[in-house]
């Protein structure tokens, strides 16, 4: 199995435009350009610009390109064309509501470089890599070895003889080993600034003319520092929410959605945080963050597994319960409720344990629940069960 550098947390994601408009005031080149919400403000933009533009879809996620969500265009015409084409689109599940017009940049390579956190390492981490411009998951899976990483001690930040190395290390032909010095403490500066858990420029781009510039940025932000960024709260509002997490916040659940196929169900953040750790030690993927609280009664144990299964890519459901003020037999009754309800063929498995549990066991024993003594053995269960599918 492959490391994974992205930690599983709620982070707040910003758009490609919020975050140049970041990164610019770290003094890092960005194409000229601004953000329309229909065609003919996109044409304005362009014939203002006067030179060829690049039509960019602003949505969180990655792959645009991919999607066709990112389109050059030599005139006003093309570039009201390819407005046309871009608003409405739906790219990973989301709506193409904005895009950001800017200046096409002359491409002659395209770079990579981010930092993130490395839990397992308990640093952060910077990674180099001359393959931009595609996902650097790719270029991990198939080439690992053409990333330079260095991990950072938190007391020193980056150093310059650390930025040379990383630049050898990754084979940047001259020019752009000259040039990214400033780009790399811009990206080090964000990411501490900023509390993020990601920050990447992808593609730094090295122009036909041998200048640097960043033609794609993103920020990823945890969500427990946003208090301490006020300036971040207008791009807060600006978010589109996920469809799931804002059912649920409505059904007054803390729900968070993830990218896995497994969904959890606990009581307390805590245990919560724990499940979704177990279940990815197991080689499973957590498909949400959801705490029903203490003290959770049967029909919000319902609700929480209806919401779970809004999410198409669940394959499994793992229910860790800590009875204390929760009784164990309230859940238990709650699930067997939302069984009857729900009728769902997504297999579900329950570690509960505490107050009420010999009960709580007594009342799942005639569901299709699959039991489970242990957290271990709940999650080992859990992610065999999500994969017979
Ligand atoms: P992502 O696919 O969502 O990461 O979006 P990017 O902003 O990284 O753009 C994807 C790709 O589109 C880049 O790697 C480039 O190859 C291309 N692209 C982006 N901006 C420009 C531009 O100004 N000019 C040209 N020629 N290509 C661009
Ligand atoms: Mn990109």
């Amino acid at each position: 199995m492959g490391r994974d550098y992205r930690p599983i947390r709620t982070t707040m994601k910003i758009h490609e435009y919020q975050a140049k408009e970041i990164f610019a005031k770290y003094g890092v080149p960005i194409p000229s350009g601004r953000v329309a919400h229909d065609a003919a403000e996109v044409r304005k933009i362009a014939e203002e610009i006067g030179k060829p533009v690049v039509v960019k879809a602003q949505v969180h996620a990655g792959g645009r390109g991919k999607a066709g969500g990112i389109k050059v265009a030599k005139t006003p015409d093309e570039a009201e064309a390819a407005a046309n084409a871009i608003l409405g689109m739906d790219i990973k599940g989301l709506t193409v509501e904005q895009v950001l017009v800017e200046e096409a940049i002359d491409i002659q390579e395209e770079y990579y470089i981010g930092i993130t956190t490395d839990r397992a390492a308990r640093r952060n981490i910077v990674m180099v890599s001359k393959e931009g411009g595609i996902e650097i998951e790719e270029v991990a899976a198939a080439t690992p070895e053409k990333i330079a990483r260095l991990h950072l001690d938190p007391a020193l930040g980056l150093l310059d003889f650390q930025i040379r190395q990383l630049a050898y290390e990754a084979g940047l032909p001259k020019a752009a080993t000259k040039g990214i010095g400033p780009f790399l403490k811009a990206l080090y500066n964000v990411y501490s600034d900023y509390d993020c858990s990601l920050a990447e420029i992808n593609p730094l781009v090295l122009t036909g003319e041998g200048k640097l510039i960043a033609a794609d940025a993103k920020i990823n932000i945890d969500d427990n520092a946003l208090f301490r960024h006020p300036d971040l709260a207008q791009y807060q509002e600006a978010q589109e929410d996920d469809e799931i997490e804002a059912e649920a916040h409505r059904r007054g659940l803390t729900y968070v959605r993830l990218d896995g196929d497994i969904g959890i169900i606990g009581n307390g953040a805590g245990l919560v945080m724990t499940t979704l750790d177990v279940v990815q030690r197991e080689g499973g993927q957590p498909a949400n963050f959801l705490d029903i609280g203490g003290g959770a009664k049967a029909e919000v144990v319902r609700q929480a597994i209806d919401t779970v299964l809004l999410d198409p890519n669940v394959k499994g459901i793992f229910f860790n319960i800590f009875g204390g003020i929760t009784r164990v037999d309230e859940v238990a009754k709650g699930i067997v409720a939302a069984l009857e309800e729900v009728k769902t063929d997504v297999p579900m498995v329950a570690r509960l344990v505490g107050t009420n549990e010999e009960e709580g066991r007594k009342i799942l024993s005639e569901s299709a629940l699959i039991p489970a003594a242990t957290l271990a053995e709940a999650a080992e269960k859990a992610v065999a069960a999500a994969r017979g599918r």
